[in-house]
């Protein structure tokens, strides 16, 4: 146990010299700091011993909750051998044996294309995306004689309005929440955009109800006009995470797929937040039957463990980059702890409890639990949007059901309820107004309801009494 001076010294520490990401520091340093010190199942424990329940998985990660005992001793066995060796020019043994499993759980998209069986591991879910397209420009300024031969003009990327794939500056590129982005314009490549498959808020104006699909189309117009310069379409299948939980249209992810087939363009499945079974399948891209020739994985790679990311291709890509070395077909990419042998350890545990605790069969279950409080949120005067996949789910506050009006900004609605939620004892973090379920999958009935009614109490008490701004 820390003793009180210990905590009020970490306190302190933490306000003078920790600047933490995504954090208005300078309201940070007035609030009272939730300093976590210890975790058991869905549950984080902090200085104070007092318990939250994970509501967001931390950050969408976690799988099986913390201290999971086969992921703490797959851990500890590696840390007995090895914590860390690189993958440049030389391997290991975790490595080899989780790179073998992803290509046999990637298997079954093969049907609908071109197997993944090529693995290339950095440590983070940006890391994932930036390395796919680094690839896909990379290929097409390469692409051998055997298939069709180089098309350098290929150098662009399209992707979707409210997209999120990291931070680095390529995925920044083609990434679309503008509230990220924007300051970083002048140092971005210029990116293809298509409309935002969002359907509460649609940006052509049209409704679900009577529409067409007719993002998907706008996205098929674009990929004809421009697929020569086209190198890739990045998307989130499924799901658009940190744009607000934004379920897409059913068969748009099926749609594009299938435009970038006719125009000889490459699919980036950008499955950071909505793989390992977070919608129900082990990956997104399952529901609507589609191989992607890129396959981004991280967070709950490792059930939330480590940092570990994986960007899974197909053969085609990886023999554009054969070569003696002379001829500079290299991928010129990688990162220190890239496919680091106590995360791989971790990823391996993960792979092997998924299907020992069936989850996936499990899952169901929990789904319709979920699907039962959403239709509760709904009841909600101030809820204007309800959407789940899965085990996440998203719920879009407004200031007025019928306009949709949005609450100001400023006023940090989101932030209001989860702040409130937190003393409670649930913690969650919002995405602006829209609040966030995102809970480990292996959460118990008992739990979820916990979570689901703390927040349903805490939209009320605070939408009942909206805070100034
Ligand atoms: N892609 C998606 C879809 C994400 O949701 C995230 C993170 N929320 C990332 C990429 C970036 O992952 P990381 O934070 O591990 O860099």
């Amino acid at each position: 146990m820390l003793s009180q001076q210990q905590k009020e010294q970490l306190r302190q520490w933490d306000i003078a010299h920790l600047w933490h990401p995504f954090t208005q520091m300078a309201e940070y340093a007035r609030s009272e700091p939730l300093i976590i010190e210890r975790a058991e199942g869905c549950w984080l424990i902090d200085i104070n011993g007092r318990r939250y329940l994970d509501g967001v998985g931390s950050i969408w990660c976690n799988v099986f909750g913390h201290r999971r005992r086969e992921l703490d001793q797959a851990v500890q066995a590696q840390l007995e051998c090895v914590a860390h060796s690189t993958l440049l020019g030389i391997s290991h043994v975790p490595a080899i044996r989780l790179a073998r499993k992803l290509v046999e759980r990637a298997a079954p998209l093969g049907q609908w294309g071109e197997p993944l069986t090529r693995v290339f591991f950095s440590d983070n879910g940006a890391t994932a995306v930036e390395v796919a397209i680094k690839m896909a420009f990379q290929y097409w300024q390469q692409r051998p004689a055997e298939q069709g031969g180089p098309k350098p003009k290929k150098t662009k990327f399209l992707s979707f309005g409210g997209a999120y794939h990291g931070d680095t500056l390529g995925d920044v590129s083609v990434g679309g929440v503008d509230l990220f982005h924007r300051m970083f314009g002048p140092l971005l490549f210029p990116t293809y955009r298509a409309p935002q498959p969002y359907c509460y808020r649609c940006p052509l104006g049209l409704k679900r109800e009577t529409c067409q699909i007719d993002c998907l189309q706008a996205c098929e117009r674009l990929l004809g006009e421009h697929h020569e310069e086209i190198a890739a379409v990045v998307i989130e299948p499924l799901v658009q995470g940190a744009a607000g939980m934004i379920v897409a249209p059913e068969g748009f992810l099926r749609g594009v797929r299938d435009a970038t087939r006719r125009y000889d363009v490459l699919l980036i499945a950008d499955e950071v937040a909505v793989g390992i079974g977070r919608t129900g399948t082990f990956f997104a891209c399952e529901q609507e039957q589609v191989a992607p020739d890129f396959l981004c994985l991280a967070k709950g790679l490792t059930g939330g463990y480590l940092p570990l990311a994986a960007t899974l291709t197909t053969e085609r890509i990886y023999q554009a980059f054969l070569g003696t070395v002379a001829e500079r077909r290299t991928f010129f990419h990688g990162h220190t702890y890239g496919g680091n042998p106590l995360a791989a350890a971790a990823a391996l545990a993960t792979l092997e409890l998924f299907d020992r605790e069936r989850v996936l069969e499990k899952l169901p279950e929990r789904i319709a639990q979920l699907a039962g409080w959403c239709d509760r949120f709904r009841q909600l005067p101030h809820v204007g949007e309800v959407r789940q996949k899965g085990l996440l789910a998203g719920i879009e506050l407004v200031r007025d059901r019928l306009t949709r009006e949005a609450y100001p900004y400023e006023q940090q609605i989101g932030a209001q309820v989860c702040l409130l939620a937190r003393e409670r004892g649930v913690l969650l973090r919002p995405l602006g107004h829209v609040l966030v379920i995102f809970p480990p999958l292996v959460i118990s009935r008992e739990e979820l309801d916990l979570l689901c009614s703390t927040l349903e109490w805490a939209i009320r008490e605070v939408t009942e009494n909206p805070p100034p701004h």
